[in-house]
């Protein structure tokens, strides 16, 4: 008998993320159209998480491919020193004018942690090239910015970088910003005195820190007073960019304009992997020299590839259609009143929202070791029921394309209430 995808993959895939001698098998995917996958025995599955955040326009849009298929049939790859191309171009040109701010360059690598790795090194040799080195990097408690060395580096401490954390760099870790604890968090920077060359911070939610929200004017007030000591602001809009926190880009609600601003998730609609750093004509102009060394040293063979570009170009141009910000509204508005019935839950806390994502914890009230068997029967009820969702921990999230249904966003709330009334009966309460 033919085996089953599933059945192939486990004889010589290592999958992300994945404990591979305990993980269920995985679930054979062949096929995507709109807000839903089909995996190989036909069943249609709600992808709820956008597969992991990066689809925002829905599957195999029709739009993409076509624009895809005709950049195909020209030109696939060429190097990009020395050399460049139509999409590349293009796609900054169309790209710089939307992003919050007097962003001025766009930098291409390959994906998000390559979008922070640069945005790092772009920070390190700036302040090198004007002769003025600074050493230290800010960042926030619960930050995530990618699984590179660098990215880990400036994100949180945590099981996932255990195994490497005497390989990281230092960086001096900031709670997020409340209007009580400004006045803490500003006299710890000042305690750095003049050696931060920069902050790297996700605006307004944390994603894998547990989809953690807050305050924009508390966040302006903090990045103002960086600035104030010359500090490079680093917005990391890998998950907020391309309109998932109400406007177009999170720093959109920020007064304070970020140096750098890392994108990468949304930026190809889902299609291909992208990573894009921008940044101010002013930190570009301190690598403009007749000194070599004052280049950055830094590129991807696959940088600024046209296939890529052309999937950027038309996700762009569906982004900024007046129906994909209708879309945003409906479903910030269906979420919220979702949120006004898991509130009165009794096993669901801290229900927040901030544009398309809702997130809630799950009571667990039991040890730290109850969290593995509530991941492992979240997984199993949700494949169940047909609806991709993947908590971070007993942190329960949407985060959806925006071109999921009405009737979609429906199921999806239906399942989880469903889940939350067998997890209570479970617990014999
Ligand atoms: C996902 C993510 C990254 C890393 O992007 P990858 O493409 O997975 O390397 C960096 N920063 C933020 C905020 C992210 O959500």
């Amino acid at each position: 008998m033919q085996k089953s995808l599933s059945e192939r993959d486990q004889a010589v895939i290592w999958h992300p993320y994945t404990q591979m001698q305990t993980a269920p098998a995985p679930v054979g995917i062949v096929k995507g159209e709109g807000a839903l996958l089909t995996d190989e025995a036909g069943n249609e599955y709600i992808d709820a998480t956008s597969s992991w955040w990066v689809n925002i326009h829905g599957h195999a849009h029709p739009y993409i491919t076509q624009k895809l298929a005709a950049q195909a049939a020209v030109l696939h790859h060429s190097i990009f020193a020395g050399y460049t191309n139509e999409p590349a171009v293009a796609l900054a040109e169309q790209l710089l004018p939307v992003l919050p701010d007097k962003q001025a360059r766009v930098f291409y690598s390959d994906n998000g942690s390559t979008a922070v790795e640069v945005a790092l090194k772009m920070t390190i040799q700036y302040w090198q090239n004007k002769g003025l080195p600074r050493r230290k990097l800010l960042a926030f408690h619960d930050a995530y910015h990618g699984d590179t060395f660098g990215a880990m580096s400036v994100s949180a401490r945590s099981v996932f970088t255990r195994a490497f954390d005497d390989y990281l760099f230092e960086v001096t870790f900031l709670d997020l910003p409340t209007t009580d604890n400004l006045p803490e968090l500003t006299a710890q920077i000042d305690a750095l005195g003049d050696d931060t060359a920069a902050f790297i911070f996700e605006p307004l939610i944390q994603g894998a820190g547990g989809m953690l929200m807050y305050e924009a004017a508390a966040l302006n007030i903090l990045l103002a007073h960086c600035k104030s000591k010359g500090i490079l602001l680093i917005a990391d809009e890998i998950m907020t960019g391309f309109g998932r926190t109400g406007t177009n880009f999170a720093m959109d609600q920020v007064a304070t304009p970020p140096d750098m601003i890392t994108l990468s998730k949304g930026l190809t609609g889902g299609t291909m992997a992208m990573g894009i750093t921008t940044c101010t004509a002013e930190m570009y102009e301190a690598f403009l020299s007749n000194d070599k060394l004052k280049t950055l040293f830094h590129g991807h063979s696959f940088t600024a590839n046209p296939l890529t570009c052309a999937a950027a170009l038309a996700s762009l141009e569906l982004f900024l259609a007046p129906s994909c910000a209708e879309n945003r509204l409906r479903i910030a508005r269906q979420h919220q009143t979702f949120t006004n019935t898991l509130r009165e839950h009794p096993a669901v806390k801290n229900v927040r929202q901030t544009g398309t994502i809702v997130a809630f914890e799950i009571q667990t009230g039991e040890a730290d070791s109850y969290i593995n068997d509530l991941s492992g029967f979240l997984h199993a009820f949700f494949r169940e029921k047909r609806v991709m969702l993947r908590p971070l921990g007993n942190t329960l999230y949407i985060l959806p394309p925006y071109c999921i249904t009405d009737a979609q966003l429906e199921a999806t709330y239906n399942s989880i209430l469903e889940m939350l009334a067998a997890y209570t009966a479970g617990k014999g309460k």
